[in-house]
């Protein structure tokens, strides 16, 4: 066995256990393997060992990688900050983008969807610790950006997305993830026409235990399965 099927099998092991924990069904939570900087080669390595959804963070990066693994099996989520003029390669490289976070940012991904009759998967990305430096959206405009969302024809909002102000530190976070949930549990009672908030994508390397105990359905991790960048 490679160090990455190890690696692989140790984190599922761990998300097994975490949602078994937490009083839920394993199989509500996806892992999303994160390959930012790792070659096409060792996440070939990592498809082979079972890993079925990629997380890329950078368009031209993930480009690069898809063409050279193109005919593999594989989802890609894109995680990464998205610039209004890269929603044409997002759309069509990505099953799901996490980080939708402005209406502008919205209706650039809408406009090409409806270029190539897709309806793409979005994640609105949640802004909860404040802070100026980080990307996401305030929590007071979560409303009308699902809201606005929801009259666009090639866009499904499927859930949210945070990143927490720290890293590697799990009790920290447990109230930003926490609050995350509150967040979509309100929406979901709310049930706005057209929005189902149902996903929660949250929880890193160090922290994603907390982040299921607190709801998540997607976690995102790459240090654990490929080592240190
Ligand atoms: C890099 C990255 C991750 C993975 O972080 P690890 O600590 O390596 O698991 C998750 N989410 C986002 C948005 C990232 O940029």
């Amino acid at each position: 066995m490679t160090t990455i099927s190890q690696n692989l099998d140790a984190i599922k092991a761990r998300i097994t256990q975490a949602a078994v924990h937490a009083g839920r069904d394993p199989e509500t939570v996806q892992l999303v393997t994160v390959s930012k900087t790792i070659s096409a080669e060792v996440i070939g390595q990592a498809i082979d060992a079972g890993v079925t959804v990629l997380g890329e963070n950078y368009i031209q990066e993930a480009r690069t990688k898809f063409e050279q693994l193109a005919p593999l099996p594989v989802s890609w989520h894109f995680i990464g900050h998205l610039q209004t003029n890269k929603a044409k390669y997002a759309v069509r490289q990505f099953d799901l983008i996490h980080t939708v976070d402005s209406s502008r940012l919205a209706a650039a991904i809408n406009r090409e969807a409806a270029k190539i009759d897709k309806v793409q998967s979005i994640l609105m990305q949640v802004n909860i610790s404040q802070e100026a430096t980080k990307s996401g959206i305030e929590t007071e405009n979560v409303e009308t950006l699902a809201r606005e969302i929801a009259q666009m024809d090639h866009l499904e909002l499927k859930g949210l997305m945070t990143m927490p102000p720290f890293f590697n530190a799990p009790d920290r976070v447990r109230p930003f993830f926490r609050q995350l949930r509150e967040i979509r549990d309100h929406f979901q009672k709310m049930d706005l026409p057209g929005v189902n908030l149902a996903e929660l994508s949250m929880g890193m390397t160090g922290d994603f235990e907390v982040a299921i105990a607190e709801g998540a359905t997607f976690v995102r991790i790459g240090t654990a399965i490929f080592g240190e960048r």
